[in-house]
């Protein structure tokens, strides 16, 4: 099993206990590492506190991503506490409810801005921050979590698909550019998985069911899967990897029909 003894993470995108960002968290902390959790907002900060209680000397900090003051922040509090970081785990999105459901057509310049800015330039303004961090460690691993949106229609996912296609193109610039840092990025094409940020989507459920007949597996996958997946890219273990989608969905995207 990947060990991340006297490693250092940070993870952003956690908001309760079935958000696949948690998972990760505990997967890496559960094969070792330290981590730096941040929360979006006074909302949801008791939940995330409350979860980082099984965790091993946390350091949990706010962060709204739409705020380069505290993006900054957490870097600081981040190289005061660690001195270093090995990986970073970006598990962010948003759009506004409205542009998740009806015609794409229909998509507001406002709503489009939105759900690019969260969901897609956070990987740019995050994983720069991390760089020197990064790089005082000799290297590191940066992973986002996006979806097959991106590239086929799925009925309501609309601006959200525009910005994991955003999300997914940012990730091969991002390992191009920092490589010779050798420090690597990747993302997650994760199956549905019932979170908050899918109930946001209108008939995620139909969604869940279209996979349960059609993947090669049969069935949807859970948050731990992915987890396992997660824990290998953010490890030595996928050393040469960088700048690639890994698909963890039951084989779904496999398939024509
Ligand atoms: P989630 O709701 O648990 O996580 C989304 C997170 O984004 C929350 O923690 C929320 O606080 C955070 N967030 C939103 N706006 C933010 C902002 N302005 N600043 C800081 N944080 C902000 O849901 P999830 O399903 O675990 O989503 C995690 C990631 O996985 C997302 O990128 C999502 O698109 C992706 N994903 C989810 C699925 C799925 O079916 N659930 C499938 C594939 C990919």
């Amino acid at each position: 099993m990947t060990d991340f003894t006297g490693k250092h993470g940070l993870i952003v995108g956690v908001a309760n206990k079935r958000s696949i960002s948690w998972a990760i968290a505990r997967a890496v902390a559960g094969r070792g590492a330290r981590l730096a959790l941040t929360y979006q907002g006074e909302r949801l900060e008791e939940n995330v506190r409350e979860l980082a209680q099984e965790l091993t000397d946390p350091l949990i900090l706010p962060c709204d991503v739409t705020s380069d003051e505290q993006v900054a922040e957490v870097y600081r509090a981040i190289g005061r506490e660690f001195g270093g970081l090995d990986f970073l785990l970006h598990g962010v999105a948003f759009a506004p409810r409205e542009e998740l459901e009806g015609p794409f057509v229909q998509t507001t310049r406002e709503g489009f801005r939105i759900a690019l800015d969260v969901s897609a330039y956070s990987l740019v303004s995050l994983t720069r921050g991390a760089v020197p961090l990064m790089a005082a460690r000799g290297g590191g691993s940066v992973l986002t979590l996006t979806y097959l949106g991106s590239e086929r229609v799925f009925p309501n996912y609309n601006v959200m698909g525009v910005a994991k296609a955003a999300l997914e193109a940012a990730m091969r610039y991002l390992a191009s550019d920092l490589g010779p840092q050798n420090i690597r990025v990747n993302a997650i094409s994760a199956g549905p998985i019932k979170t908050l940020a899918a109930s946001g989507i209108s008939g995620f459920t139909s969604i869940l069911g279209i996979y349960r007949d059609h993947a090669p597996l049969r069935r949807t996958v859970d948050a731990e899967e992915v987890a396992a997946a997660a824990a290998f890219l953010l490890s030595g273990d996928a050393s040469a990897v960088t700048g690639d989608v890994f698909y963890v969905d039951g084989g779904f995207h496999a398939m024509g029909m």
